[in-house]
């Protein structure tokens, strides 16, 4: 039997087979058609999604000699001899990739093609050429003969020198939609009489992420296997894990279901699925959740904050996926601090609402600082707890009950005084000194908390960080004293500190530029008085001061 493999057999033939590329076809085709034909281009886009059959067909196209609409025929002898044809050059850098292979290219290059219009050399994975490849490669792209076209093939076009980039023209290929590799799909399934129901097709494009390379390899496997292909077949042969789940546990999230999260996750560790799938999972539904809520005319805007602060935390567990020494952990630790900051969203009205009462909150707040005070053992925790009888005292004859905000007149002036005396020697100090601090503060809960803040600016007296998640920047804002304390225990020094997010700072740093220019100096000025909304992480900061001396 000679059993092709689904995605070679259902390979595209012509343009107009190739799915999901519509604009980048569309340009090869008139390029064809007006005979304004490149010398070399370069297709760049993640993997399985037709860069090498859209090379193969353009390179087809242009020596087909009936070809009509930019289209080969597929039936001149051209075509028909295409795979035999000693004019077409497929070269794959990945196990080519030395200076070797490519000065054969250019010896052969300057021979007339045999019997077609144009010699084609089609290099896949070009990123993988060695530095000498891609030189010798450049004096050939410099002034190719006219009977030659290259196109290059990469994912990964960031390592493509940019003396070869600027000699191509490049066409981007994107991921292909759900829909067309569905739809796709359904159309092999229907020819091959392969049994297989919506969702599982539906959960099979999902997890090719755009490539339909990969969608029909599992559709081929699966296939082997079963005679009907169910969702449930799908789900647990690739160890996925079904949208209802994935809602579930936001709706955990949402009713602060500790136990149904932490049940989440030692399911999908147990059962081996993978990381990245769940996390775009999540993703995705947060991002359904999101759209509902600004759909909503009394949209809930704190929540929607949240839900973005959610996703985009969850999307850099991906991206350091592969240095996460237990990303499940990680992924549980984000998922249970949003029950904390949706619980948190009701207490902070309550505070502002309740302005006038505002001692009251204080005084409760303090009666827990101190439960948590005695709960520890520690034996150099009276510093602390003079520490925070210096802030109580200060609490008491605190009026103002405002959070602290990156835009408030705190911070602002917390940032002003910083430029005052910051230098770039203090800075680099300060940069070193939290990096650690932020890296020894073991205790879960402080990490997910301070995870991608850096300091940005330094003085002798005062640091100013920036969080990349907006949230973050409230979150240490809230706990500003507490988080000061725990780093005058690791560093016995004081600092004044303040977090700002991504965008404040680049406004910070606008007026800095300007003032500059008109040659105003920062001059230092009194603070007003301050609040801590949240005790939480004082505690966790006091338990984990052994490990973080
Ligand atoms: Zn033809």
């Amino acid at each position: 039997m000679n059993y092709k493999v689904l995605y070679r057999k259902y390979r595209p033939s012509t343009f107009s087979d190739v799915v999901g590329q519509n604009r980048t076809i569309e340009l090869l085709k008139d390029s064809i058609i007006n005979d304004k034909i490149s010398h070399a281009y370069i297709f760049t886009g993640p993997r399985g999604t037709g860069k090498t059959s859209t090379a193969k067909i353009f390179a087809k196209s242009i020596n087909c000699l009936n070809g009509k609409d930019g289209e080969p025929c597929n039936e001149c002898e051209n075509c028909l001899n295409f795979n035999q044809n000693s004019d077409i050059y497929e070269i794959d850098a990945a196990s080519n990739n030395g200076v070797d292979q490519v000065r054969e290219i250019i010896e052969n290059i300057k021979l007339a093609p045999i019997n077609s219009k144009y010699k084609v050399y089609i290099i896949d994975e070009v990123h993988m050429l060695s530095s000498s490849a891609f030189n010798a490669l450049l004096l050939t792209l410099e002034e190719p003969p006219s009977h030659v076209v290259f196109i290059l093939a990469t994912t990964d076009i960031e390592d493509v020198p940019i003396t070869v980039l600027s000699r191509c023209q490049r066409l981007d290929f994107k991921k292909i939609s759900n829909k067309d590799i569905v739809d796709n799909m359904k159309k092999i399934s229907a020819t091959e009489k392969i049994n297989v129901d919506s969702e599982a097709l539906e959960e099979i494009a999902d997890f090719a992420d755009g490539g339909m390379r990969d969608a029909l390899s599992i559709l081929d496997q699966l296939s082997k296997n079963n005679t009907e292909i169910t969702q449930e077949i799908v789900l647990n042969s690739l160890g996925l894990i079904s949208n209802k789940e994935i809602n579930d546990v936001l709706e955990a999230v949402k009713n602060s279901d500790v136990d149904k999260v932490v049940q989440f996750i030692s399911f999908v560790q147990d059962h081996a699925t993978d990381f990245k799938t769940i996390c775009k999972k999540l993703i995705r539904a947060i991002d359904k959740k999101a759209i509902d809520i600004k759909r909503n005319p009394n949209q809930n805007t704190l929540e929607y904050k949240k839900l973005k602060d959610m996703a985009l935390e969850i999307s850099s567990l991906i991206y350091k996926y592969n240095v996460n020494i237990d990303p499940y952990a990680n992924l549980e630790l984000v998922l249970l601090d949003y029950i904390d900051k949706f619980t948190k969203n009701i207490s902070r009205e309550i505070d502002i609402v309740e302005e006038s009462t505002g001692r009251e909150i204080n005084e409760n707040a303090d009666n827990n600082l101190e439960d948590n005070v005695n709960k520890t053992t520690q034996p150099n925790f009276e510093k602390n707890s003079l520490t925070k009888e210096e802030s109580k005292e200060k609490q008491n004859k605190n009026e103002s009950i405002k959070p602290v905000r990156d835009n408030s007149e705190l911070c602002e002036i917390r940032v002003n005084n910083c430029f005052v005396n910051a230098n770039k020697s203090f800075l680099g100090d300060a940069k070193e000194v939290w990096k650690k601090f932020v890296n020894l503060a073991k205790m879960k809960k402080d990490r997910a908390f301070l995870i991608d803040t850096t300091i940005v600016l330094a003085s002798d007296t005062n640091w100013v960080i920036k969080a990349d998640i907006d949230a973050t920047a409230d979150n240490i804002n809230d706990n500003i004293r507490a988080i000061e304390d725990a780093l005058e225990n690791y560093i016995n020094k004081k600092y004044k500190l303040i977090a700002v997010s991504e965008e404040a700072w680049n406004n910070y740093m606008q007026e800095y530029k300007n003032n500059l220019a008109q040659n105003i100096k920062y001059e230092m000025k009194e603070e007003p008085k301050i609040k801590d909304t949240k005790k939480i992480v004082e505690d966790i900061f006091l338990n984990s001061k052994i490990e973080v001396k």
